[in-house]
C-alpha cells in the first residue's frame, strides 16, 4: 500500500511540477525533481569529476570558457541555475554536461578545432541539454519512482537518495543521450549560436571536424555517441537544413579564428 500512495504521490507531483518545468524554447517536459536536487546532483558529480580528472588550472582558459559560455547562457531560455565551466587535460575528443549547470571540455576536443564559433557550437549544444533537463530526466528515470520519492519527501534517506542519484549521474554521464535529446539539443544549440552572434554555420564545421576525427564519418565521437544516436551525416544535414531557413542571415555574425588560434597556442 505504500508504494501505492508513493507512486500516486510522485504522479501528482510529476503533474504540478511537470507543468512549471520548461525546455528549450519554453517547451514542458516532465520532471519530478526540483531544481534544488537537479542542481545538489551536479554539485555531487562535479566533486566526483574533480577528484577523478585532471582540471586544466589555466586562469586564461577557465576565464575564456566563462566568458563563452556565460555569452550563450545570456541568450538561453535556462537562467537562474549558476553555470560552472571547466576543461579537462584528456585527449579524449569529448564534452558532457551534468545536471544543474556543470559543463566540461576535454583538450582533445578544443584541439581539433579551429575557431570560437565551433567551440561555441559545442558550448551552445551542452547547454542546450542542460536547459532541456536532458540529464536529471536520464537520471529521474533511472533512479525509479521510490528513489525518486526518497530524494525528493525523504527525512532520513534524503541524503542517501542523494548519493544513489549521483552515482547514477555519474554512470549515464558519458553514456550518450537518445537521439531526440541530441536532436533537441543541435536545434537549440544552433538557435543559441545565432542569437549570442556566432555564424550558425559553424555548427557544421565542427560536425565535420568530429566526423574526421571518428574515422570516416561514420562514427561520432562527440559525448561518446554509440551506434543508436543519430549519424554523424545525418546530423549535419538536419543542422545544414534549419541554417538554410534562418537565411539571410546577418551580416554581424562571428567566427573569431585569431582569439580562439591564441587560446589554442596555450595548450600542449
Ligand atoms: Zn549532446
Amino acid at each position: 500500500m505504500r508504494t501505492l500512495r508513493n507512486l500516486m504521490t510522485i504522479a501528482l507531483v510529476t503533474i504540478v511540477l511537470g507543468c512549471a518545468t520548461t525546455g528549450p524554447g519554453g517547451k514542458k517536459s516532465l520532471i519530478v525533481i526540483p531544481t534544488s536536487y537537479e542542481v545538489a546532483i551536479g554539485q555531487g558529480m562535479a566533486e566526483q569529476i574533480r577528484q577523478q580528472e585532471t582540471i586544466l588550472q589555466d586562469s586564461v582558459w577557465q576565464n575564456y570558457v566563462t566568458e563563452i559560455g556565460q555569452r550563450i547562457v545570456e541568450v538561453s531560455d535556462r537562467q537562474g541555475i549558476e553555470y560552472h565551466f571547466a576543461v579537462i587535460e584528456s585527449d579524449q575528443i569529448n564534452a558532457f554536461a551534468a545536471p544543474g549547470g556543470y559543463i566540461y571540455f576535454y583538450t582533445g576536443l578544443l584541439k581539433i578545432m579551429d575557431t570560437e564559433a565551433e567551440f561555441a557550437a559545442v558550448m551552445a549544444h551542452e547547454i542546450s541539454h542542460i536547459v532541456a533537463r536532458h540529464s536529471i530526466q536520464r537520471i529521474q528515470a533511472a533512479m525509479g519512482a521510490q528513489l525518486a520519492y526518497q530524494l525528493v519527501f525523504g527525512d532520513e534517506g534524503a541524503g542517501e537518495a542523494l548519493n544513489a542519484a549521483i552515482g547514477i549521474g555519474m554512470n549515464l554521464a558519458m553514456a550518450g543521450y537518445s537521439r531526440d535529446a541530441e536532436r533537441e539539443a543541435d536545434e537549440y544549440g544552433v538557435i543559441y549560436m545565432k542569437r549570442a552572434g556566432y555564424h550558425p554555420d559553424a555548427t557544421v564545421n565542427m560536425f565535420q571536424s568530429l566526423a574526421e576525427a571518428g574515422g570516416g564519418g561514420e562514427r561520432n565521437v562527440f559525448e561518446d555517441l554509440f551506434a543508436s544516436h543519430p549519424q554523424t551525416q545525418e546530423r549535419i544535414a538536419n543542422v545544414k537544413k534549419q541554417i538554410d531557413g534562418m537565411k539571410p542571415l546577418p551580416d554581424t555574425l562571428t567566427r573569431g579564428r585569431d582569439k580562439f588560434q591564441q587560446m589554442l597556442s596555450r595548450l600542449n
